[in-house]
């Protein structure tokens, strides 16, 4: 099992334990007062989960490279040894770590950014001043002097981000790098940014320190490299000094999804295998690898010499041991949804996991054992319930698991089946074999009263009942043609070849989405070569930058996509994948109606109007996603009684796609019980 995954790689100087790469993730803790401790600790538990090698959080080589005002750099000694912290800790549990080098270059959020050309990212406001020659020879001089910086701080390597569209990237292609001089013009000039970066390095580090060069082997944007550029770029930075090369995909404004759910597990490994023989230091490929099955693989496909999974240590620490000790049915498994991670990473929060909110809280959030063992009830198997039940029994306490359904999981038996989201299924078989470790008595098929918890005599009460779907009330809404979310998603009704949607919430966008796909006949997984189709990705790479027509599947329905309130449709979705789902529903032709107001089904369709317009959309059905009413009933039946309970979940605060807040607020409760 795992084989390839777990051998040990030899570099020459030094051994990695095995060839799982804990990929770079900002976690916003260097920002903050106190932050590197977090980080430490935080950083330790994946070393004593047997990670090979940690990579950490992009670190700025000067104030312009910062990504924002604030953002961590390392120039000083005085900034260097502030991180010993981190590498003492890593050290002390056997790991070995690597600092990321990064400079945003003109995608950093601040007035001060500079490029090799003074032309504006499609996804900043602010416009780069242009570097000189000099400063050009300044900044590469900063890499080098950072690297040292690491390594005096006790960092084992460094990585130098050269992808992703930042700065070492805007020099290579001539989409970003407009310049005359030495560095701008041929190819051979615009590299010789990155080689220089890793001469230099190589010559203040000395030959025992890892440099990892992340590469753009995919750009993914317009006047992108050419497969050609990209090898000799490899060839180069090998020669330079470089240890390690690891694969970078994308751009950060690519408008082709590189790393969320609807990516196939292990997607891109397709083109790190590319690469493959034409370098001789070892090759790491990434994205949407997430299990060590799907990494295991990549390995024996002959993809690459190491894998990089970042996320997935956000969701389990103990990934990699856990793999070593064959139950990968206790790894928790990353969903690829960026809700608690990249999206907070944007919006300057600490970075989290939507399924364990531990992650970046390792300081603050433990499950210890309980002092006094209690008898505890939880209501509801959905992710609030599951996750409080399973905590509190870890921590000792003798709890029964109540669920009404004949399945645990709650509403997260309707995401699974959204196409693009079938890894939710994970965590339901995660928190499945957490509810048999820890010997949580689980009752399916079980509404459970109110007088038979009283009647039981619990100590603590966990009501995690969840959510009803909102009633709408306008004449028609009890036509047979009028079904709701749940209706479709969990009790399998069919739905005809036009269809109108009430809500373009999140469970709207999934809905469509769910609609617009031919479920019965396409395999839930998409496959690599399809989805590089339905996006726009030439696998042959005939031109730089990779990209072709788009060829998405037709929708086998007319979909209408509906909201009462104006503006754009999916404002509120996630910041790094609300665009994802809009483009997704472009693609498929779903018509997006906004300022709706619903004047009545008949047997004709649905009557709306728009500014006071009236018109009728034939449709054979309606599905209602209007939004959601926290289900108190048993909660309040307890009330009345004066049983004292915990609400947590939907039952609590009813907001849609909140799981996140849901296993959240069940882990404290559970971790203080
Ligand atoms: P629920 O999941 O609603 O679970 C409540 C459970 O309690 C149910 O299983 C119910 O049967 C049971 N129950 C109720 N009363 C009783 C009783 N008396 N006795 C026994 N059992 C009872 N969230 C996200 O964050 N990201 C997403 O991408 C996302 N996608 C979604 C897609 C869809 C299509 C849907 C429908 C939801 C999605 N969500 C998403 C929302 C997410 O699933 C909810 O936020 C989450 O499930 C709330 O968890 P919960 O445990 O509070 O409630
Ligand atoms: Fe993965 Fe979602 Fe957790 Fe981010 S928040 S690590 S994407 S499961």
């Amino acid at each position: 099992m795992y084989e390839k995954l777990l051998s040990p790689l030899d570099l020459g100087f030094t051994t990695l334990r095995n060839r799982v790469l804990m990929g770079s993730m900002h976690t916003n803790l260097e920002e903050i007062p106190g932050g590197l401790e977090r980080a430490a600790t935080f950083y330790a538990e994946r070393a004593r989960g047997q990670v090979g090698l940690i990579v950490t959080g992009g670190i700025a080589p000067n104030v312009a490279g910062s990504v924002g005002p604030h953002a961590a750099k390392m120039t000083t000694q005085e900034e260097a040894d502030q991180h010993k912290i981190i590498t003492d800790a890593v050290h002390k549990e056997g790991g070995k770590i690597c600092l990321q080098i990064l400079h945003a270059g003109r995608y950093a959020y601040h007035p001060n950014l500079v490029g090799p050309s003074p032309i504006k990212a499609p996804i900043n406001f602010f416009t780069p001043k242009e570097l000189s020659s000099e400063e050009v020879w300044q900044t590469v001089k900063d890499y080098a002097n950072t690297a040292a910086l690491a390594q005096s701080a006790g960092y084992d390597g460094v990585e130098i981000m050269g992808s992703e569209g930042y700065l070492i990237n805007q020099f290579i292609v001539k989409r970003t790098n407009h310049r005359e001089d030495e560095w701008g013009g041929s190819y051979e000039n615009r590299i010789k940014f990155p080689i220089e970066i890793v001469k230099q390095t190589r010559e203040k580090v000395g030959p025992n320190f890892i440099i990892i060069y992340r590469l753009s082997m995919l750009d993914l944007v317009e006047g992108g490299s050419s497969w050609e550029e990209v090898v000799q770029l490899a060839k180069e930075i090998e020669a330079a000094g470089a240890t390690i090369i690891n694969t970078g995909i994308g751009w950060h404004e690519a408008r082709v999804p590189t790393i969320g759910t609807v990516v196939p597990k292990g997607g891109f490994a397709w083109v790190t295998k590319r690469m493959m023989g034409e370098v001789n230091i070892p090759l790491v490929a990434t994205n949407r690898i997430n299990m060590p099955d799907v990494g295991e693989k990549v390995l024996q496909d002959g993809c690459a010499d190491m894998v990089s999974m970042a996320r997935p240590f956000l969701a389990d620490a103990d990934l990699v041991l856990k793999a070593i000790e064959k139950r990968p049915e206790e790894i928790n498994t990353c969903i690829a949804c960026n809700q608690a991670c990249l999206d907070h990473t944007f919006e300057m929060k600490i970075c989290s996991c939507i399924v364990n909110p531990r992650a970046c809280h390792e300081t603050e959030l433990n499950f210890l054992p309980a002092t006094t063992l209690k008898k505890v009830a939880v209501v509801g198997a959905g992710p609030a319930g599951m996750a409080a039940a399973t905590i509190a029994a870890e921590r000792g306490h003798t709890v029964d698991l109540f669920e009404a359904e004949k399945e645990i999981g709650g509403q997260f038996n309707m995401a699974k089946v959204i196409p693009g989201k079938e890894e939710y299924q994970h965590t339901i078989r995660y928190y499945d074999a957490m509810i048999k470790k820890h010997g949580v008595q689980l009752h399916l098929n079980h509404r459970v009263t109110a007088e038979e918890l009283i009647a039981a005599g619990y100590d603590e009460v966990i009501l995690a009942t969840g959510v009803t779907p909102r009633k709408v009330d306008f004449p028609g809404a009890d036509h047979a043609k009028v079904l709701n979310y749940a209706d479709v998603l969990y009790r399998g009704k069919e739905v005809g070849k036009s269809v109108a949607i009430i809500g373009a919430g999140g469970i709207g966008f999934d809905m469509a989405e769910f609609l617009a796909h031919d479920t019965e006949h396409e395999s839930p997984s998409m496959s690599t070569s399809a989805y590089m189709e339905e996006w726009g990705v030439d696998m042959a790479y005939s031109d730089p930058g990779a990209l072709t027509a788009a060829k998405p599947a037709p929708s086998p329905r007319e979909i209408y996509l509906l909201k009462r309130s104006g503006g754009k449709h999916g404002k509120d979705l996630g910041k790094t994948t609300g665009w994802i789902h809009r483009a997704s529903l472009k693609m498929k032709g779903v018509k997006h109606l906004a300022n709706v107001t619903y004047e009545k089904v008949d047997d004709e369709g649905l009557h709306i109007s728009i500014g006071g317009e009236l018109q009728v959309l034939p449709v054979e059905h309606v599905v209602i996603c209007a939004g959601q009413e926290p289900l108190r009933d048993l909660h309040d039946a307890l009330d009345a009684q004066g049983q004292k309970v915990h609400l947590i979940g939907g039952a609590d605060v009813a907001a849609q796609l909140d799981a996140k807040r849901a296993i959240k607020q069940a882990s404290y409760l559970a971790a203080e019980l």
